[in-house]
């Protein structure tokens, strides 16, 4: 039995601000979390009869987990450069996906630690089908195209309540209670990661209820940005329409080319945030 596991980091336990996970001695501590809320999930599933577990690290530059201290029974898929985001390696041989240390989204809940969706440096609001989605809910309808039903996710409170109005069945690890977007009232490790341990064995246990999320096509994707620079340099795509200053759309046959397309369109948007060349020394 085969599991997959997208790894973000805010969700993670002990989490409850930004400045945690910039690039410093904090950040450093809470890579070591992330790899220890990542490992109690690896060892559930294998505890619940998983032969096969594949991690995909999904924050910042997606190089976050220390694969020295990981599960060697995992393997990870690091490194930004992937056409599919955070769900790399991802197919239809896979039994079940899980996602730790995940958030919610942009606009979301005012108590949902972090919120953002995909890059909080351009992205206000994003709508398949006209539905507004996080980046669960979206990777869940992504893992559906493949067959794979969404089993288990960890995090906070606020962000466990989103995710259940689209996958009410989903088996969830509550590892801190939302206060406001940077403040938390925080389990300690060894409980929360007990709690992860615990819940992500069960959810494998019972992958026979599990059904997956699958859109049927066409998807439309809408992407609201923050600046108007960001949305206006998507439409280098032709299949992009710009529908407001800020708002562009576009429309594809299935839900995994419309998240690589999303992707693409997001990675324009970040990289025109202060001019598309400005960073280029050649
Ligand atoms: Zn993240």
């Amino acid at each position: 039995m085969k599991i997959f596991i997208s790894a973000d980091i805010e969700g993670v336990t002990g989490v409850a601000t930004n400045q945690q996970l910039k690039v410093n001695s904090e950040y450093q501590r809470f890579r070591k979390l992330m790899t220890q809320d990542v490992n109690a999930a690896v060892e559930g599933a294998f505890n619940g009869g998983a032969t096969e577990v594949v991690v995909a690290d999904g924050h910042g530059n997606m190089s976050n987990i220390f694969i020295e201290d990981l599960d060697p029974r995992a393997r990870l898929i690091q490194g930004s450069n992937r056409v599919m985001c955070q769900l790399q390696g991802l197919d239809e041989s896979f039994d079940a996906i899980m996602f730790v240390g995940h958030h919610g989204r942009e606009s979301g809940s005012e108590k949902t630690l972090i919120s953002h969706t995909l890059a909080g440096i351009c992205v206000n609001e994003m709508k398949i089908n006209g539905k507004i989605v996080g980046e669960t809910e979206m990777n869940a309808m992504v893992a559906g195209d493949f067959n794979v039903p969404t089993i288990f996710i960890s995090g906070d409170d606020a962000y466990v309540e989103e995710v259940r109005e689209t996958l009410p069945e989903v088996e969830a690890a509550v590892v801190k209670k939302g206060v406001d977007r940077f403040s938390a009232e925080l389990l300690h490790p060894k409980v929360a990661q007990q709690l992860i341990r615990g819940k992500a064995e069960a959810a494998v246990k019972n992958i026979g209820n599990a059904s997956s999320l699958k859109i049927a096509g066409p998807i439309t994707i809408e992407i609201e940005f923050k600046g108007t620079s960001q949305a206006l340099m998507t439409t280098t795509i032709p299949s992009v329409t710009q529908i407001a200053p800020k708002r562009i759309t576009f429309t594809c046959e299935d839900m995994v080319t419309a998240y690589k397309h999303m992707w693409g369109c997001v990675i324009i948007a970040m990289t025109a945030t202060n001019g598309v060349l400005g960073h280029v020394n050649a």
